[in-house]
């Protein structure tokens, strides 16, 4: 088969230990799943049914090595968000939660940055949050721990620096869903796919980062990442 125009480079996300790589298909993200950033962002932190958006795969960066990323356009209140990301190894629709971690390849630090003057105007107005979430390279995400190696991490700080300074601060144990739970929940409405990220929501804390700042996240036993937003 021949294409009629050059075909779109498979994303794809380092795995910790090993030289094989880990493709992107796409990209879950739950929203509002600590209860303290529910509150900062003016919301009730009830438990609610969790609820989803997405971004493309295009927004995947490879960020197991210190990464940059471009200061997006259109925005002037460009946020960090740190967040625990699950990797989907194996697909599937109507997960139980007693099963879903059988699904879960491995684990990473990523962050899910927002142009939060974009995402606000669109929530307020009931419009789609695509143009403040779902923008080329938004998704800077460290290697890939396989669940083979480490397990499935109930409790580890969460943390993000901003040039040295803290900024975000809290213990996955604080997920409102759990990694289990948002499993089940997603698989309800749209089958899962190996190469399925999710992005499970981020603590308190969010705020805005500048050009030439340079975030460093860590969540415990999935090493560190360095962004630096560029100039
Ligand atoms: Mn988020």
């Amino acid at each position: 088969m021949t294409y009629a125009i050059p075909v779109p480079a498979q994303r794809s996300l380092s795995i910790a230990g090993s030289a094989e790589r880990f493709p992107v298909n796409r990209i879950f993200c739950v929203g509002r799943n600590y209860a303290a950033h529910a509150r900062e962002m003016g919301r009730d932190p009830d438990r609610e049914a969790p609820f989803f958006f997405m971004k493309p795969a295009q927004a995947a960066v490879d960020a197991s090595a210190p990464a940059t990323i471009p200061y997006p356009p259109r925005t002037k209140n460009f946020h960090h968000e740190i967040e625990l990301v699950v990797a989907i190894g194996k697909g599937g629709a109507d997960i139980h939660v007693e099963s879903a971690l059988a699904h879960v390849y491995g684990y990473a630090i990523g962050l899910d940055m927002t142009r939060r003057d974009l995402q606000l105007d669109a929530r307020d107005k009931g419009r789609p949050w695509e143009f403040g979430k779902a923008f080329a390279q938004s998704a800077p995400i460290g290697a890939i721990h396989r669940a083979a190696d480490i397990g499935h991490p109930e409790h580890a700080l969460i943390a993000l620096t901003v040039n040295g300074q803290p900024r975000q601060a809290s213990d996955i144990d604080k997920l409102i869903w759990s990694v289990a739970e948002s499993i089940a929940q997603l698989s309800m409405y749209e089958a899962l796919e190996p190469g399925d990220l999710i992005m499970t929501g981020t603590p308190e804390g969010v705020n805005a980062v500048l050009p030439g700042d340079v975030m460093r996240g860590t969540i415990a036993g999935l090493g560190e990442i360095e962004v630096r937003v560029a100039h």
